[in-house]
Parts: C-alpha cells; structure tokens; sequence
C-alpha cells in the first residue's frame, strides 16, 4: 500500500458553542481552506476530516460539527464519544455568546472525557471593530479553566490553521 494512505492516528474533535459564532466556517476553512458566503445553518455532514503528518505520523483529524444542535443541553453525549479534542467557540461581536462558554465547558465536563484537550476560539477577529468581547477577559477565563485560547477569522483564515494543529499536537502530546 502506499505510504500516503496509511493512517497512523484518527483523531476526534469536536466543535461546540452558540449557534451563528462560525463553527462550521472554521471547519470548513481548516479542512478545505474556504468560507462559503452564501451558507445556511443547514444540516450538515457529521463531520469532516483533514490529514496531516506531524513526527512522520499521518494523523487523521475528523472533525464533528453540531449541525444545528447548539440549543442548550440538546447535544447528545453521543457526540462527544471519544472526542480527544474539542474546540469551543464563541464570537468576539457577540457579548452573549461569550457568557455562554462556561455552560459550553460544564457540558464538555459532563460529557467527554477529562483528559479532552479544549481551545477556546474567539472567532470573527476580522471585526475587531465591533469587539464585544475583551482579549484580556477571554485569556482570564481561559487561564481559569485550563483551556488553551486563540482569537481567530474563519473569514479572513487568521489563526485558524494554527488553532488546529496546536490541537493536534497537544493531542499526540498524550496519547
Ligand atoms: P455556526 O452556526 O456556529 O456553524 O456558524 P456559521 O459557520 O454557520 O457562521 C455563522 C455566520 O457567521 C455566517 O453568516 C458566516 O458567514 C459568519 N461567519 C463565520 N465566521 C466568520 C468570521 O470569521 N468572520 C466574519 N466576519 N463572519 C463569519
Ligand atoms: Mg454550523
């Protein structure tokens, strides 16, 4: 077989916060490097994947995606099955997306398991302008909960490719 198609590691992460904050965008920009405009929040595919290779290992990143989910409580822990990383985001415009984190980090405690890696995203960093969200608040809370933290754009891709493989990383680190 060819080297290429060999996988060494599946690696689950999966995506959680509010609706609108840009979940589905940051995958889609990690996985295939675009942003669609014009996207709804319809029901997605489960999840999507990326392959990258870190040590010489090929690691497959497959990346869940609530699809529509996000009210309170109404994602299963069926999602979170497995799940060595999880990615929550909130967006930076969006006060109230933000205090509804730590309902996000109660739900990840109750439901995957403790060693999960989380980064919290503050997305949509390409509007810094109708920031609603302070950095240093959002490092405080982070350092608090022993989450990793970016700002990121899934618009404008800042960040976004560093988020994930710091994930990743993280990730080999304990497994
Ligand atoms: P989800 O419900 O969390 O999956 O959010 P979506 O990915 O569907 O994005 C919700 C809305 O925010 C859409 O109108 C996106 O175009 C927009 N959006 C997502 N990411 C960004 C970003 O980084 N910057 C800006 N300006 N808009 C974004
Ligand atoms: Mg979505």
């Amino acid at each position: 077989a060819e080297r290429a198609a060999e996988i060494d590691y599946v690696f689950k992460i999966v995506v959680v916060g509010d609706s609108a904050v840009g979940k589905t965008q940051l995958l889609g920009r990690f996985t295939k490097d675009e942003f669609c405009f014009d996207s709804k929040s319809t029901i997605g595919v489960e999840f999507q994947t990326r392959t990258i290779t870190l040590n010489h290992k090929r690691i497959k990143a497959q990346i869940w995606d609530t699809a529509g989910q996000e009210r309170y409580r109404a994602v299963t822990s069926a999602y979170y099955r497995g799940a060595l990383g999880a990615m929550l985001v909130y967006d930076i415009t969006n006060r109230q997306t933000f205090d509804h984190v730590a309902r996000w980090v109660e739900e990840l405690r109750a439901h995957a398991d403790n060693s999960i890696v989380v980064m919290l995203i503050g997305n949509k960093a390409d509007l810094a302008g109708r920031r609603a969200v302070s950095t240093e608040d959002a490092v405080e809370f982070a350092e608090e909960q022993g989450l990793f933290f970016s700002e990121a754009s899934a618009l404008s891709g800042e960040n976004v490719e560093s988020a994930f493989l710091s994930i990743l990383e993280e990730i080999y680190g304990v497994v």
